[in-house]
């Protein structure tokens, strides 16, 4: 029956280069710890997001447990994150015994709604309580709204921590997405847009905080010859062989945003008039990389819903996947405090109802691409 390749909703694609980092590894005699890949890696993205400095380790949700006690979260504190993400976002904070308080999503970028942050954080300082970090996502590639969110952080003295996990290659006005808060995250999981395989990046401008988050990631080892340690540690860092896939993929990260966005372009020339369906919008002045075209379809007006269309499109062996179910609605989160964008109005939940995910490998062939689209035209009767 299934007869034709799986269409992946975004799978590895190689450069072909990353062998040749690995090579030299190899050759030197470099495969762990540390070493000149994990050093170029950092260098590459440092560079390339035009920040001071850029610390690899074994995954982005390490990068954010590392933020987190960058910034001395602990049991007594209040930490703010998007609802709508992926888990891995707001887990650190869990970690830290810190208490979550979620915050839904606005229409224009489906990210951290301003105006839900900032009741947010009126109500915390009231109680006295104002959280000591605000963990923004950057959905499917696309900015959230920072100007507005950074100024109201700043209004309370609150840091932000960028989750750009997504959004690697996006702009927001101009500038790299990750680079906006105190400390920006992001991973090269294998459905990321680049991968290591497993990986992930912290960057900052403070390159002081980055040497105490390598520090962090060493196990925090004290300066002495004999093992001493006066604070928890963790086995964070990125491996010299793992960073020489990150090499291979930063020479081709441009051209891979590039065929992201043409993966989004033919799906938007598709559908882009069909009513009942919306694209995730791409925000004035902003850039987004486009990791996963995601659009909403209203079923009353399609007459097929979400979850129908995975189906189908499971049978013929296509990937598509529901947007990411809100932190708010996980059972992980049960009772933590929840502000939706307005009293009685959860766009996150209303995104996690009707969104969808299409596949947007960039490996994946034109063709391959317009069977998604024939077999979406066929369950929509268009
Ligand atoms: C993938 C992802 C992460 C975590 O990255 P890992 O490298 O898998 O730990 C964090 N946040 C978001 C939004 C992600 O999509």
């Amino acid at each position: 029956m299934q007869n034709q390749k799986k269409i992946f909703l975004s799978s590895p694609h190689m450069s072909g280069n990353e062998q040749k980092y690995i090579q030299e590894a190899f050759d030197l005699n470099w495969i762990a710890p540390l070493g000149n890949n994990v050093d170029g890696l950092e260098r590459d993205l440092a560079e390339y997001n035009e920040v001071n400095d850029a610390a690899v380790v074994v995954s982005g949700t390490s990068a954010i447990h590392l933020a987190l006690r960058l910034l001395n979260v602990g049991l007594d504190d209040t930490v703010f994150c998007s609802s709508l993400t992926f888990v891995a976002s707001a887990n650190p904070i869990l970690y830290q015994g810190a208490t979550p308080v979620l915050i839904d999503s606005e229409m224009d970028t489906w990210n951290m709604s301003p105006v839900a942050l900032e009741r947010a954080l009126n109500e915390a300082k009231q109680n006295g309580n104002l959280p000591k970090a605000v963990i923004v996502v950057n959905l499917y590639g696309q900015s959230a709204k920072m100007d507005e969110l950074i100024a109201i952080c700043d209004n309370h003295g609150v840091n932000v921590i960028e989750d750009a996990a997504e959004s690697l290659g996006s702009t927001y006005k101009g500038r790299k997405s990750g680079t906006f808060g105190k400390y920006g995250v992001f991973s090269f999981n294998g459905n990321k847009i680049i991968t290591t395989s497993g990986g992930g990046a912290l960057v900052s401008n403070d390159e002081e905080a980055l040497k105490k988050a390598r520090f962090l990631a060493t196990q925090a080892r004290d300066q002495a010859v004999h093992y001493q340690h006066s604070d928890v540690g963790y086995n964070y860092r990125m491996s010299n062989i793992v960073a020489g896939i990150g090499r291979g993929q930063m020479e081709v990260l441009d051209e891979r945003v590039l065929q992201k966005r043409a993966v989004f372009e033919r799906y938007n020339k598709a559908f882009c008039n069909i009513e009942g369906i919306e694209f995730q919008p791409e925000l004035e002045g902003t850039m987004s990389n486009r990791w996963l075209t995601a659009l909403t379809i209203d079923p009353k007006v399609t007459g097929i819903s979400r979850h129908e269309i995975i189906e189908k499109l499971a049978e013929e062996n296509i990937e598509a996947r529901p947007v990411w179910k809100p932190m708010h609605l996980q059972p992980l989160f049960e009772g933590v405090k929840y502000y939706p964008h307005e009293e009685g109005n959860s766009v996150s939940d209303y995104l996690f109802e009707y969104g969808l995910c299409l596949p947007s490998g960039t490996n994946m062939s034109v063709e391959e691409q317009e069977k998604v689209i024939e077999v979406l035209k066929e369950l929509l009767k268009i």
